[in-house]
């Protein structure tokens, strides 16, 4: 199998390793079209369901009331909770508010919808119409990618709004979360109540649809694979990036904002995080045809889990550091500020640098460098999607992606890890977010893994077997 420019891995029908001319023969798993989303809805699974239909949604309005109510402390709001004291009456929705977020959704879906300029002032920076992955059934969706020039728009609109005409305060979403809390939750509902009916009545392709047979599964993890409305609105591009994410880093500028109009500065936890946060989200715009490759776009159908995740669990849950600083402002001098922030790059690094290596590879395959080797090493492979059209694929083996299976996520944890410590030690409540990604990732690492196996059969078997660690090499 070893080759003079790289080392390659066929598997033949009885599959043991050995070289194989035509790949037509190969049988495996993966030969069945099976793949993509058809999980076995046991009981564990239906507990799941309940869990993140009905109790998810009181976190983010707990969370909410234990800043404005108690501090942001979860020990008195837990108490208060035991003595029938929490306040649980929704926060009130002005007029204003709702006109506010009803003109932010519309603005984002007539921002995807403009044809992108950015890519031709900024090379490196890739947009315009791009493909997606195979889907299960064999289509290649085409994606309008102009996130970047979204983000970028939204935040000097924003910025001259606030600031120049003085249209509304900088710290306006701040002031309107309560209202904002409700309307996305309303919202996300609503969507993801209206893509079930949309996946069951008119699916935009029904080839791609799957039903477990269990209502709510189906509900929670969707219907359809790719809903669209006509060529170019999709709903996972749109929802799973914008309003959310843009949302974002204008959110953390609010917060900010907020902190210097109570304490007449802004402290340097604040302006970290706004800095570590900020490249994250300008990462993922930069990067969102690399986007078009991941879980959610290539194994996630659009059901609950993705519309109300997108638009009520993202914009609050994520940005709860910046929340909990509003209310505690935290200096963390100069040896802290440098040491989280050390490892907030580090795990930057980690993560960005492990997708970019697996799309170059993928677009280059052989032809691509990593770290420095001329030839990575990989395993070639093929499976079948349920039109029965066999496809060649590859696993990456050199690089982070020989490391670990998903050390991309080990650099999103530590990333994550670097927000949390920014809000010092006082309190819990910030810390809910590395918990979260940690449960989040784990949880998508056996997903992504089950999908794999199912996908690719005995290459799977070959791949974990030369990279036997998940997250953590020695450990885990
Ligand atoms: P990946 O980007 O790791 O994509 C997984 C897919 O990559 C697999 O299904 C497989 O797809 C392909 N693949 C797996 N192993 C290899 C290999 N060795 N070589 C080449 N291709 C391989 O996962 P995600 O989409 O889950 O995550 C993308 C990023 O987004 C991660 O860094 C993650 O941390 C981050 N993320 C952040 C979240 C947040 O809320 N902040 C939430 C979720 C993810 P194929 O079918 O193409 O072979």
């Amino acid at each position: 199998m070893e080759s003079n420019a790289q080392t390659r891995h066929r598997v033949s029908t009885n599959g043991k390793q050995g070289t194989t001319s035509n790949n037509n023969n190969i049988k495996s798993s993966s030969a069945t079209g099976q793949w993509g989303r058809a999980w076995r809805v046991d009981v564990w699974t239906f507990f799941g369901c309940l869990f993140v239909l009905f109790v998810c949604p009181i976190l983010p309005l707990t969370f909410y009331a234990s800043c404005t109510h108690h501090e942001c402390s979860l020990v008195e709001t837990a108490y208060s909770v035991w003595s029938g004291s929490l306040d649980f009456s929704l926060p009130a929705v002005s007029g204003f508010a709702a006109r506010t977020y009803f003109t932010w959704i519309a603005f984002q879906i007539l921002l995807s919808a403009l044809p992108d300029i950015v890519h031709l002032i900024l090379p490196r920076y890739v947009g315009g119409i791009q493909p997606g992955a195979v889907t299960p059934s064999g289509r290649v969706n085409r994606y309008n990618i102009n996130g970047l020039q979204a983000w970028l728009i939204t935040h000097i609109l924003w910025a001259a709004n606030a600031f120049y005409f003085k249209l509304f305060s900088p710290s306006i979403v701040f002031n309107n979360m309560g209202a904002f809390l409700v309307l996305s939750n309303i919202t996300g509902y609503c969507l993801a109540t209206f893509c079930y009916i949309k996946g069951r009545l008119f699916p935009t392709h029904e080839n791609d649809c799957k039903l477990s047979g269990h209502f709510l599964y189906d509900y929670l993890m969707g219907v359809e694979f790719n809903p669209r409305i006509g060529c170019w609105f999709d709903f996972k591009l749109f929802f799973n990036g914008r309003p959310g994410i843009v949302a974002w880093s204008i959110i953390n500028l609010s917060f900010a904002s907020r902190q210097y109009e109570t304490f007449g500065h802004v402290t340097d936890s604040m302006i970290l995080l706004n800095f570590l946060q900020a490249i994250y989200v300008i990462d993922f715009f930069w990067n969102e045809t690399w986007y078009l490759k991941t879980m959610d776009i290539c194994h996630d159908h659009f059901g609950f889990y993705l519309a109300w995740g997108d638009l009520a669990w993202l914009p609050i849950m994520y940005t709860l550091q910046g929340f909990y600083l509003a209310y505690h402002p935290v200096e963390l001098g100069v040896i802290k500020s440098s040491l989280i922030l050390l490892l907030g790059l580090v795990g930057y690094v980690i993560f960005r640098s492990a997708n970019s290596q697996k799309d170059k590879f993928r677009k280059k395959k052989n032809k691509c460098k990593i770290w420095g080797k001329k030839s990575p090493e990989y395993i070639e492979c093929s499976y079948t999607s349920s039109d029965g059209v066999r496809h060649q694929s590859t696993l990456l083996v050199s690089g982070w992606w020989g490391v670990a299976r998903h050390f991309n996520y080990t650099g999103d944890l530590l990333g994550s890890l670097a927000y949390c410590l920014c809000c010092g030690g006082d309190h819990i409540l910030p810390y809910f977010y590395i918990i979260y990604m940690t449960i989040l990732l784990v949880h998508r690492l056996y997903r992504d893994e089950h999908r794999c196996k199912c996908k690719y059969g005995e290459y799977w078997t070959l791949y974990v077997q030369r990279v036997p660690w998940r997250l953590i090499p020695g450990l885990y």
